[in-house]
């Protein structure tokens, strides 16, 4: 039995990994504190004797012995990752020198949630992991682009300096139930308003484009990612290449839920990346084969029942 510490324990990737953890015969301990995450995601998972929950700010330092750190620690979503900027920024560095001293102390292997936001608006397309981005380090987004940036330098350096085990995953788009209806994300703000019969409010022109990732290929890339040889550091991408512009989201959302939503279109926000879509290669030939198996359609169909009964 391995002991487990995840930070973000309790947000929307969070929850679905400990429990994943947990029914795979391991004892996890959940850090969060709770800015965008929510008790109700893990209330199922308190039960359970060999899961702890501490209520606990990334940016403070933490001791436990623990064997793997999966850290996760930071809000995702644009209003509220540009909601306290800087507090943004101590979460992501200080987050990471804080689990990456406890990794060293107790020399326990460190995952880290790094993002597709490393590529910016990116010029190449799909983006492998060799692509460098194009990031503005003085636009709105970049408290958590820059932060992920430097929390992946951190993990590098570490790793380099000090002989830390690290992992670095790059997470494209992801979706799925436990996200927070109210967090400004596309996926859930077209299904939540498409529920409720309000018009879906598509950003820009609506041309751009994203590639959505099932949650549950997420967690089995996370967990392989872990458990690769120490050798295989990364960064790697973990994504579902299937790219989708928003004004297609918004249709394939509003057929599945049979609403009579109409789309509006409100400015476009500054810095907001024209097109995204990982290149999964690397991925595939070092974990094993991982692949996405949850194509949109079925995707959107659990998120959607998942909002019928929280909205
Ligand atoms: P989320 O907002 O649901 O989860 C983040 C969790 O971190 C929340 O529970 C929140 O309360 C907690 N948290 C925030 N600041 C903290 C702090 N200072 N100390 C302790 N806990 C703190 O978002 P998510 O989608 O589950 O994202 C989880 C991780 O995955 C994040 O690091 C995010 O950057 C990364 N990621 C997510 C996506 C995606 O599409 N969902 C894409 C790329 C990367
Ligand atoms: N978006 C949109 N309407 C919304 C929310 C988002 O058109 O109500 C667009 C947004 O401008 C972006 C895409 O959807 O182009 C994905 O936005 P999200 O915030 O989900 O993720 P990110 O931009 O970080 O990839």
């Amino acid at each position: 039995m391995k002991r487990i510490l995840v930070t973000g324990g309790a947000g929307f990737i969070g929850s679905h990994l400990c429990e994943r953890l947990l029914n795979e015969g391991n004892e996890v301990i959940c850090m969060d504190n709770y800015f965008t995450g929510s008790k109700a995601n893990i209330l199922h998972l308190l039960g359970n004797p060999f899961f702890e929950l501490v209520r606990h700010d990334v940016t403070e330092p933490y001791f436990a012995e623990v064997d793997e750190i999966y850290n996760l620690a930071c809000p995702a979503s644009p209003p509220h990752y540009q909601h306290n900027p800087i507090k943004t920024i101590k979460t992501s560095v200080m987050g990471a020198i804080n689990m990456l001293g406890l990794a060293k102390r107790v020399n326990a292997k460190i995952l880290q949630a790094s993002t597709s936001e490393v590529y910016g608006d990116p010029e190449i397309h799909p983006q492998p992991e060799s692509y460098w981005g194009n990031v503005n380090p003085i636009g709105p987004r970049s408290c958590y682009d820059e932060g992920k940036r430097c929390a992946e330098s951190l993990f590098i350096n570490y790793h380099k300096q000090n002989n830390v085990r690290i992992k670095i995953i790059r997470i494209f788009n992801t979706y799925g139930t436990r996200m927070n209806p109210y967090d400004g994300r596309v996926v859930s703000n077209f299904i939540v308003q498409a529920l409720k019969g309000e018009d879906i409010t598509i950003y820009g022109n609506g041309k751009q484009s994203r590639s959505f990732q099932y949650v549950d290929d997420l967690v089995e890339g996370m967990i392989r990612m872990m458990n690769a040889e120490d050798s295989f550091i990364g960064p790697v991408n973990i994504g579902n290449p299937g790219e989708f512009t928003m004004i297609e989201l918004a249709e394939k959302i509003l057929e599945l839920t049979k609403s009579k939503s109409k789309l509006i279109f409100q400015e476009l926000p500054q810095d907001d990346p024209l097109q995204r879509q990982p290149d999964i290669t690397l991925a595939k030939k070092q974990l094993n084969g991982w692949v996405p198996k949850v194509q949109l359609e079925e995707g959107l169909k659990k998120t959607i029942e998942y909002f019928k009964k929280v909205v």
